[in-house]
């Protein structure tokens, strides 16, 4: 999606200054192997009079390429809804007041089981909750690429008003576009004031409709289960207004909600179903596990045959625990199964890359990869003169791409807490005629800690500073 400068004027059959200069004109200055975007590309193009075609992006063999619907073939869903707010506001009372006037007392003696998600009905609709309160959750999903939820009811405590906590979500709904319904909580309760709140709200860009601005505010008591009805209601109004759709007839699409695994049931995987059918014998894939749905129950322990747009179930049958967030996809065991080795080999690079410890031969490379920005040292001498000298003279090294810092100094033999603090911060041990003790040198051989000893102050320094400007002989 970007070509240098020297590309694309060949591409357009042009002299490289003249290309340069008419980005000069467009006021980019850039050089021969510059690279420019697309954008810049294409006007760039149209400039000389042709046109530029954006290349198709390569295919990723970690993902598996999504279904285009069709939009004909889309038809109504359940909303998904997550409730936020500060702690003590009344998420958890909320949802299990709600699950209780809404799910038990209708499906008579029906017995509830957490799955991490569960259906409600209101006027004959359906509803599904998240049912692990607050944006922590909502936000680890986002982070990993997944929105689940439609609809955000932000709880706020009437007695106690807009707090941190709230605003928070307020923001982590609004940055992932997902509406915001507020239910004003514990209106019960004496010292409670929903003006306050609608005034607080306000000032947060949360205009309520009463006061002319759009967003619903709903007085409502978990204890007292006061304007439950009303808040689900409006749930369903504003469901209405996103027109919520899906296509049931397509190889299932969803997310993992959460996932553990069960002494006797092996790999128990909450799958929010989002797109097309998931059922029994569907070859799945979820983040790097895969495997055959061997069975599925629902929200009230029933066990079904399919799950449809917009339903949650437990999902028996993946070789390995997902996380929360994972896309699940019902694909062909043979895709599937490809597409886990890429996934895992791609996490082992990373991993790898991650856990890299500085070394002095390698520092140069990492600083100008810019992986390395401050190289920690830890700093053991004989004496504490030594110890002085030393410290200040690897400090006077950094430059403007590394700081320096001396993270710990001490007199004494290298050992093991050394050795594991160098671990923790990503550090190396310099030792000034000191040595590392046994438990030292085997934890550094485990840890992949690179232990220094000299007994020259200024060869000690001569290495970092060699390192650091990459000018450092291999040892050999
Ligand atoms: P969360 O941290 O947001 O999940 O809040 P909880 O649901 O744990 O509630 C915090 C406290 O507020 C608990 O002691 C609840 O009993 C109480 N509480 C929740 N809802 C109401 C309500 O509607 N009225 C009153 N009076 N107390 C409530």
């Amino acid at each position: 999606e970007s070509i240098s400068v020297k590309d694309l004027a060949s591409k357009l059959g042009r002299e490289v200054s003249e290309v340069i200069k008419k980005l000069m004109l467009l006021g980019i200055m850039a050089s021969i192997n510059q690279e420019v975007d697309f954008e810049t590309a294409s006007i760039l193009a149209s400039e000389f009079g042709t046109s530029v075609e954006e290349l198709p992006p390569e295919e990723d063999p970690t993902e598996i390429p999504e279904i285009e619907d069709d939009p004909k073939d889309l038809v109504y869903r359940h909303p998904v809804v997550t409730v936020m707010g500060h702690v003590d506001h009344g998420k958890t009372s909320l949802l299990d007041t709600i699950r209780q006037t809404n799910v038990t007392a209708q499906e008579a003696g029906g017995i509830t089981q957490h799955i991490g998600a569960y259906q409600v009905m209101c006027q004959g609709k359906k509803i599904v909750f998240l049912d692990t309160p607050g944006h922590e959750a909502f936000t680890a999903m986002r982070a990993r690429g997944a929105q689940v939820t439609d609809i955000a009811i932000l709880v706020v405590a009437a007695d106690d008003g807009v707090m941190p906590q709230t605003i928070e979500a307020i923001n982590h709904a609004k940055s992932a576009q997902v509406p915001i319904i507020v239910a004003i909580n514990k209106i019960d309760r004496e010292g409670a004031n929903p003006d306050r709140v609608k005034q607080q709200l306000s000032e947060h860009g949360l205009i309520p409709e009463d006061w002319g601005g759009d967003t619903i505010m709903v007085p409502v008591s978990a204890h007292k289960k006061t304007g439950l009805n009303e808040l689900l209601e409006m749930v369903l109004l504003v469901a209405e207004m996103l027109d919520l759709k899906a296509n049931p007839n397509r190889a299932a699409y969803g997310t993992i909600i959460e996932a553990k695994l069960d002494k006797g049931r092996g790999v128990v995987a909450t799958v929010l179903v989002q797109k097309g059918t998931l059922r029994i014998g569907d070859s799945i894939i979820a983040g790097t596990a895969f495997g055959k749905v061997r069975a599925m129950i629902n929200d009230r322990s029933e066990k079904v045959k399919k799950a449809e747009p917009s339903a949650p179930v437990e999902v028996l049958g993946l070789a390995e625990v997902p996380q929360a967030g994972d896309n699940l996809v019902a694909v062909d065991e043979k895709t599937a199964r490809i597409v886990a080795e890429k996934r895992l080999a791609k996490k082992r690079t990373e991993e790898q890359k991650q856990s890299q410890k500085v070394s002095l031969d390698e520092l140069f490379k990492q600083i100008q990869e810019g992986n390395l920005k401050d190289l920690n040292i830890i700093v053991k001498a004989d004496v504490q003169g030594s110890i002085e000298a030393l410290q200040q003279s690897l400090v006077n090294l950094q430059n403007k791409e590394v700081r320096v810092n001396i993270i710990h100094a001490g007199v004494g033999a290298i050992n093991e807490s050394d050795v594991m603090l160098a671990s923790t911060s990503n550090g190396l041990i310099i030792g000034f005629n000191v040595r590392p003790d046994g438990n030292a040198r085997k934890a550094a051989e485990n840890e992949n800690i690179d232990i220094r000893t000299y007994r020259v102050i200024y060869d000690a320094i001569n290495d970092v500073e060699a390192a650091i400007n990459g000018m450092l002989a291999p040892e050999l």
